[in-house]
């Protein structure tokens, strides 16, 4: 991770983070009081898909329980190297709809650029872990592209910084893509998909939240949070701080075995988010990316946990149970399909 030529005393705390995440199986297992024994499988898995940690979400994981639930989410574990027939590398054929570096067209009216291939966080799930990143860094060269597609398909008026993680860049970097954007009259909402408020809450600075504001177009935050034990003190404080500039913030989960796959937690989830001023958007099913077989769950069971979640909350803290099909218009909306897709 490179932030340019920015000198050690102005960097902001956040961005120190980033450079000293934990990457390192061995020292993973150390600070957390885990058996040695699942290093080598840790190492192994980590080959695959580099361990990436920051040191601020491993405070949240309990020490000495290979079961918790945020630790799921970041150990590599052997399970990963198995070949499980139905798992790809590009579950949803994104090479399909990716009409220029950096830019995947799936939907009507909207566009996702990728302005990074960095996470602070590997989730073991992402069904991006094999996105070909070296051949989607649009650069600066390539937001021309980018724009010149947006403006000859006037349907499009929302743009999705999505992953990597939109806010691993700097504010600088940000300013200038919003700065570009501008001159593009028919966007009317930038929307942010981002792990970074939960898992390095500090990245939520003060002159991030002047950038958000000062955006033309209305700016929709999507974190991505699987479990209410992420929601510590630092992440409410940084949803508050978008909160209260006024910033729509809304959550996508992700349901995996072993993590969240449960009434009770799915339900102290939504309480937590809505209590911090996020509303539950999307319990996404898990796309069937090779390597993260072991999170997935029958689409019946994930039917009927999600019934009992409507049964349990008011209306507006039940996010929609959803899977992503390569070729489908729109996310399919599985609590009204039957077929196990
Ligand atoms: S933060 Fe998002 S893009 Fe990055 S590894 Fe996690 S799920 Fe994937």
């Amino acid at each position: 991770m490179s932030f340019g030529a920015q000198s050690i005393k102005q960097r902001d705390a956040w961005q120190t983070a980033l450079l000293d995440l934990i990457t390192d199986p061995a020292e993973l297992l150390r600070l957390l009081e885990l058996d040695p024994a699942l290093l080598a499988e840790a190492v192994r898995a980590a080959t695959l898909f580099p361990l990436k940690v920051p040191r601020g979400f491993l405070a949240r994981i309990e020490k000495g329980n290979p079961d918790d639930p945020l630790l799921k989410q970041i150990l590599p574990l052997g399970a990963e190297a198995a070949v499980t027939a139905g798992y790809v590398s590009d579950p949803l054929q994104e090479a399909l709809v990716n009409p220029a570096a950096g830019l995947l067209h799936k939907y009507h009216g909207r566009v996702l650029v990728t302005l990074t291939s960095a996470c602070a966080v590997h989730c073991r799930y992402c069904f991006r872990r094999e996105f070909p990143y070296a051949e989607n860094n649009p650069g600066r060269l390539g937001w021309e592209k980018i724009m010149a597609y947006i403006v000859a398909n006037p349907s499009i008026n929302e743009v999705i910084l999505s992953g990597g993680d939109p806010l691993a860049v700097s504010d600088l970097l940000l300013q200038q893509f919003s700065d570009r954007l501008r001159d593009v009259p028919q966007v009317k909402r930038l929307r942010i998909h981002t792990r970074l408020p939960v898992v390095l809450p500090e990245r939520i600075t003060a002159s991030l939240i002047k950038w958000l504001v000062s955006l033309k177009q209305i700016p929709v935050v999507v974190i991505h949070a699987n479990h209410p034990q992420e929601i510590n003190a630092e992440v409410k404080r940084a949803l508050s701080l978008m909160r209260e500039a006024g910033v729509m913030l809304l959550n996508q989960s992700v349901l995996l075995a072993g993590v969240n796959d449960d009434v009770e937690v799915l339900a102290r989830l939504s309480e937590a988010l809505f209590d911090a001023g996020v509303l539950p958007y999307y319990l996404h099913a898990l796309d069937k990316v090779q390597g993260a077989a072991h999170f997935d769950l029958p689409r019946a069971r994930a039917r009927k946990i999600h019934k009992k979640l409507l049964e349990r909350l008011s209306g507006y803290l039940v996010p929609k149970l959803v899977c992503e099909l390569p070729h489908a218009g729109s996310k399919t909306n599985l609590s009204e399909t039957i077929r196990d897709l």
